[in-house]
């Protein structure tokens, strides 16, 4: 069985099934077999004079077949771009996700009360993703409680992480692993969360799949 990286931004480290997250619209490469594409308007990228004219757009993109998830999106409240407008883009998104029938991956820095009340007032039915999580138990609690999913990467490789201590406490069928940016490989971050998570590497990888063809291939 194959591992399931549901986030990453290598075209080259195809181990195991990805989602590939294209930040550019103009660059969106074709789903592959083992390899998916995910797109959105990441919040770092938001243009405020600019974003009316290019949301359409970005909605035509996530609409097509070859888009499984949408994301990164989400709430950055460490750059500086006006939280109103990150809120309309993300609540934009949010809609997108039941209107398609896809899943969110969601980018939270700092954010975490104002993405799980919009989560709540959206009243999205899809499968919500925080993805790179590793932040503390407490933040892990709420939003496992109000319904999201997390994934984690390679924060899990450094010792006494938020994240590995978060992972602990993250029931397996809302969980998911990520490589991200990472340079470090999908098969170590799968190594450490087993080890973490006191289960064979064969469990957790055959769970990942059980969660991949719920959420995202609605199996
Ligand atoms: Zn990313």
């Amino acid at each position: 069985m194959n591992y399931i990286n549901i986030h990453s931004h290598s075209l080259e480290n195809r181990d195991g099934i990805v989602i590939y997250n294209a930040l550019n619209l103009n660059n969106i490469p074709k789903t592959e077999e083992n390899f998916y594409v995910s797109t959105a308007l990441h919040p770092w990228y938001l243009k405020p004079e600019l974003w009316n004219n290019n949301i359409k757009e970005y909605e035509e993109v996530i609409a097509e077949d070859n888009i499984i998830a949408i994301g990164e999106c989400g709430i950055d409240l460490s750059i500086n771009i006006k939280a109103d407008v990150q809120k309309t883009i993300f609540t934009n998104h949010l809609q997108w996700a039941d209107k398609y029938n896809k899943p969110l991956i969601i980018h939270c820095v700092k954010a975490h009360n104002e993405v799980i009340s919009m989560k709540k007032k959206s009243n999205v039915k899809q499968a919500c993703i925080i993805h790179g999580f590793n932040n503390n138990i407490n933040i892990a609690r709420q939003l496992l409680t109000a319904g999201f999913y997390l994934s984690f990467g390679d924060a899990l490789l450094q010792n006494n992480s938020n994240a590995a201590a978060a992972l602990k406490i993250t029931p397996l069928e809302r969980l998911f692993l990520e490589t991200d940016e990472s340079e470090h490989s999908i098969s170590a971050i799968y190594e450490k969360a087993a080890i973490l998570l006191n289960i064979s590497k064969d469990e957790l990888i055959n769970q990942m799949n059980i969660n991949f063809k719920k959420i995202f291939i609605k199996e």
